[in-house]
């Protein structure tokens, strides 16, 4: 069973005709609205494999957040631990997706609201009786609280961490949060960024060399259509990404991070885990919005086979 700790938001969608460039407009072709968040679309996919989750995460006493509880827990994800936080609005993302050199472009503004923040409860005794546990807070100190807790409450709790939150830090400050973590997921730019340099291979070298110092013992790096990186502290196993269509990309990384949980449940080697992650992905980029994608376990295992 998978504990998860970070963000459930709401997604509005603009589709548009071009990129907006600063002074100039675009028209917008299509709007959409539906639940999100890091964190909820990784519970999501995860659901629909068929992996038992609960969500530990923040919403506003409105009906984005009533509509967000009950999407989750249609998906069959517990939704116990949502805090419904009263006077405050649930956080909304307004994605703005358009054409762009490799598919589409997607820019993401954040109005952030109920998220969860050092301060509020959480039930830690709880959350840290999983096997794994994916810690992808924003507030810093929260992050750096909840990695401490393992050794005094759970020493055989798998941390899993997200880095996107983690480049809020300085690349230094960051890359030793991430280092805390058991296994991390994260994409090329936000790796780069922690390891201070623009050239991924150097990026990579300098991860595996400080992975044996630390608690991580592998990290999954995802390449957008170039596939991903799987790293331990032996290897470094690159695996080419799924020839797809892409409609949004929005999610994909989400639901690659919910194909490595998935894949380390069931403790495989990192040639196959980054295989059904790359499917995830795959999957994922098909479809407009982080949830319309995600497959069930059958639907990735035929996509895999096929
Ligand atoms: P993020 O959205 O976090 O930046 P990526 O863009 O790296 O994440 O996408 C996550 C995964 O989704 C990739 O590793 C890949 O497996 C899959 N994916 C993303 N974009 C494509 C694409 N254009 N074609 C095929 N697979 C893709």
């Amino acid at each position: 069973r998978v504990a998860a700790i970070g963000l459930a938001s709401w997604d509005r969608f603009l589709v548009l005709d071009r990129s907006p460039r600063p002074g100039s407009y675009a028209i917008v072709t299509h709007r959409e609205e539906q639940s999100g968040g890091t964190t909820s679309n990784l519970c999501a996919a995860l659901c629909r494999l068929g992996v038992s989750v609960t969500l530990a995460a923040a919403v506003g006493d409105d009906a984005e957040g009533q509509i967000l509880l009950q999407d989750l827990a249609a998906e069959g994800c517990d939704v116990r631990h949502v805090r419904v936080k009263q006077g405050i609005p649930t956080d909304a993302c307004f994605i703005l997706v358009a054409p762009g050199e490799d598919g589409t472009d997607r820019t993401i503004l954040w109005e952030q609201g109920a998220r969860l923040q050092l301060g509020d409860p959480l039930p830690i005794d709880e959350l840290f009786q999983h096997d794994l546990v994916v810690v992808d807070v924003d507030d810093p100190k929260l992050r750096q609280f909840l990695v401490d807790l393992p050794a005094h409450v759970a020493p055989r709790t798998q941390m899993i961490g997200p880095l996107v939150y983690l480049t809020e830090l300085q690349p230094e400050q960051g890359l030793r949060l991430a280092l805390q973590h058991d296994v991390i997921v994260g994409n090329d730019d936000e790796l780069c960024y922690l390891a201070g340099t623009d050239q991924l291979d150097v990026a990579i070298e300098r991860l595996r060399a400080l992975m044996p110092l630390h608690v991580t013992r592998l990290a999954a790096i995802s390449r957008g259509a170039e596939g991903c990186v799987i790293v331990t502290r032996r290897d470094i196993t690159p695996v080419p990404a799924f020839e797809v269509p892409v409609v949004d990309t929005t999610g994909a990384g989400d639901a690659f991070a919910a194909g490595i949980v998935y894949g380390l449940l069931r403790r495989w080697e990192p040639a196959r885990l980054g295989q059904f992650a790359n499917a995830m992905g795959a999957l994922a980029v098909r479809a407009l919005g982080a949830r319309a994608g995600l497959p069930t376990l059958p639907e990735v295992e035929a996509f895999i086979a096929a």
